[in-house]
């Protein structure tokens, strides 16, 4: 399968408003550009046992339908070996033996980008690596870069540039990296258009660098607006009952939340298939959807 958007949630919990909405926008922008659209569940830390599932059973309910079986990165890991062991290979990966500790209160590279790794391991000796090995401490892997920044393209924010890094493919426990697997997975699933929250838009040049050091194509991004509360904070479960599960004990129906959403990217729509009929990706707010949870409830309703 090829030409595919996504969505890629992490099944820590609920999905609140702002996933549903950022979700809701992904499927837009795959549905109106003849993509497929595919998910895959970030299950390899933070998992709640069901929340999966309830994530899966929200965005149907709210009328986002998904193309092929769902990808769980908890069954993936030979998939990232196959990666790391190619970039290792190729000469571009070393072991880093650095607590997060001594990565903060080293100094930065005197060229590095900002809040960079410091490459405090990247020309260990043979001997210094051994005597760090020997010390017990797992290694992390990370990746020996050759940029220190990274330009890509957004559809919302043009031409990008950030900083890129000697950034981790493996931690220390094991356990591959985020920037690793959503590269090795878009890759594999045919995702050739990322749409995600523009919280993730400083991550994205180290994994477009990472996907042409691998060999794969760049995707087309789309970094989209985040849903905050009133104080201007990312909207979290504890400004309110913000899921879709509180939603329905408040008397809404997943209708009444996808009209809710549609107000905010500025249509009347009851409905995806609805909005799909509108949505003009041209068209949408460049600004954060400030939502104050408590005027959701209808004034029937309040206490
Ligand atoms: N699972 C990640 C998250 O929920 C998103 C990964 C991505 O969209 O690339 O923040």
């Amino acid at each position: 399968m090829n030409n595919a958007g996504r969505y890629a949630p992490s099944p820590s919990g609920d999905l609140h408003i702002g996933n549903l909405r950022t979700a809701i926008l992904a499927w837009l922008f795959a549905r109106t550009t003849q993509r497929a659209f595919v998910l895959r569940v970030d299950d390899l830390d933070r998992v709640r046992a069901g929340a999966a599932e309830q994530q899966l059973a929200d965005l149907a309910a709210i009328g986002i339908d998904w193309d092929g079986p769902v990808a769980y990165q908890s069954t993936r890991t030979d998939a990232y070996d196959a990666a790391i062991a190619e970039l290792a290979a190729a000469g571009r990966t070393y072991e880093c033996y650095c607590t997060r500790r001594e990565i903060q209160e080293a100094a930065t590279a005197p060229h590095g980008p900002m809040g960079a790794y410091p490459g405090t391991c990247r020309e260990l000796t043979t001997a210094q690596r051994d005597q760090r090995r020997a010390s017990g401490r797992p290694a992390a892997i990370r990746l020996r870069a050759d940029v220190d920044s990274f330009t890509f393209h957004d559809q919302l924010h043009g031409e990008y540039t950030g900083a890129v890094d000697d950034l981790v493919l493996r931690r220390g426990d094991g356990i591959p990296a985020y920037n690793l697997t959503v590269v090795v997975d878009d890759a594999d699933q045919g995702v050739d258009q990322v749409v995600r929250g523009d919280d993730l838009l400083p991550s994205t040049p180290r994994q477009a660098y990472l996907a042409t050091l691998l060999g794969l194509a760049v995707p087309t991004y789309a970094h989209v607006p985040l849903v905050l509360n009133p104080e201007g904070k990312r909207l979290a479960k504890r400004d309110g009952a913000v899921t879709l599960s509180d939603r329905r004990a408040a008397g809404d129906t997943p209708q009444d939340v996808v009209a809710l959403i549609a107000d905010s990217l500025g249509y009347r729509a009851r409905t995806t298939a609805e909005l799909r009929e509108l949505f003009d990706a041209a068209q949408l707010p460049r600004n954060p959807w400030i939502l104050d949870p408590t005027g959701l409830f209808r004034p029937d309703e309040c206490p």
